[in-house]
């Protein structure tokens, strides 16, 4: 991939405004589209691109990203009325870095094979942090040769990035992410909640448990928001749950047993019940501190 290749970004959220700024300063050309248009504004004042649809998109680009929500909108911006796939152009690639059904990307690619469009599954780690800083670590499912080709563009993303296998693949391995994420949140959850019914100092704690074996990126970045009740999301708990549905329905096509991951999909149930599906993932702690009766908050620790 060279210089010129021009980009086309789709879906500027909390992931996809930053990685597409990242991109845009790393000087490709970059043409974008959000269905909430004013999204786009920071980036046509740093010099992209508008265009009207994901096909316009399509039809001003050499590579398309998308980092849109759940399948149905990742196919919605590939395939549907005013999908990418009605400028598909042979040697076109699209990277899909949201993260959706494994076994629909693997459907999504096939369909855009069929019209010489190749697809890489790029789905990503790291929050809204590493987006930001272009530290995303990214595990990525389709061709190698292919893979090869966008490497120089997946690095203004990310740090780590990895070709897993096959279409697919990096989604597989991205629900293997969750699994282990969300474990990591409820370990957290519970160990902060003991501590404050313990009456212990929760600066103390997370400066104690954070440099040893119980350190985890959740537990440095979110034990500190967590304990000072700051909640905003980095990732909501609408969208962690999105991913422990795909990782529950990927599990029981493979009849895996997973009943860790099911108990916190039902937790994260709690905290949605109550309306908090915008807050950030580390919300879980509410599950824990609604059944223990305290808060593990500084404040009132
Ligand atoms: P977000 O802030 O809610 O952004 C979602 C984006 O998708 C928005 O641009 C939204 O458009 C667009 N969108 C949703 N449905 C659409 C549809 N049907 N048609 C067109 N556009 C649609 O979410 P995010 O946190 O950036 O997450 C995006 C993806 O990255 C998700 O798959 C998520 O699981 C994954 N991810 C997120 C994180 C994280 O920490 N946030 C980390 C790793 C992976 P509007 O602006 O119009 O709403």
């Amino acid at each position: 991939m060279t210089e010129v290749t021009r980009v086309g970004f789709i879906g500027l959220g909390i992931m996809g405004a930053p990685m597409a700024m990242n991109v845009l300063r790393a000087g490709y050309p970059l043409t974008v589209w959000n269905r909430t248009a004013a999204k786009a504004e920071p980036l046509l004042a740093a010099g992209a691109r508008w265009a009207d649809s994901p096909a316009e998109v399509a039809r001003a680009s050499d590579v398309v990203i998308t980092i849109v929500s759940d399948t149905p909108d990742v196919e919605e911006v590939i395939l549907g009325p005013q999908g990418i796939i009605h400028a598909a152009r042979p040697g076109m690639v699209v990277i899909d870095m949201s993260t959706i059904s494994p076994h629909a990307t693997m459907r999504i690619a096939r369909r855009l094979a069929e019209v010489g469009v190749e697809m890489l599954d790029a789905p990503v780690s790291g929050g809204d942090i590493g987006a930001r800083e272009g530290t995303l670590s990214i595990m990525v499912g389709g061709k190698r040769e292919v893979f090869e080709r966008c490497l120089p563009l997946l690095q203004t993303m990310g740090k780590r990035i990895t070709h897993v296998g096959p279409n697919g693949a990096g989604q597989f391995t991205k629900l293997v992410n969750q699994i282990i994420v969300v474990g990591n949140t409820l370990a957290m959850a519970e160990g902060l909640v003991f501590a404050a019914k313990a009456g212990l100092d929760l600066e103390k704690v997370l400066e104690a448990v954070t440099a040893g074996a119980a350190g985890s990126w959740m537990l440095s970045h979110r034990g500190p928001q967590i304990i000072q009740g700051d909640f905003r999301p980095g990732f909501t708990v609408r969208l962690q749950q999105k991913d422990v549905r795909l990782v529950l329905e990927a599990a029981r096509e493979m009849a895996v047993p997973l009943p860790g991951t099911a108990l916190i999909h039902q937790l994260y149930h709690a905290v949605e019940s109550r309306g908090l599906g915008e807050e950030g993932n580390h919300a879980l702690v509410k599950a824990l501190e609604w059944l223990a009766g305290v808060e593990a908050r500084v404040k009132e620790g």
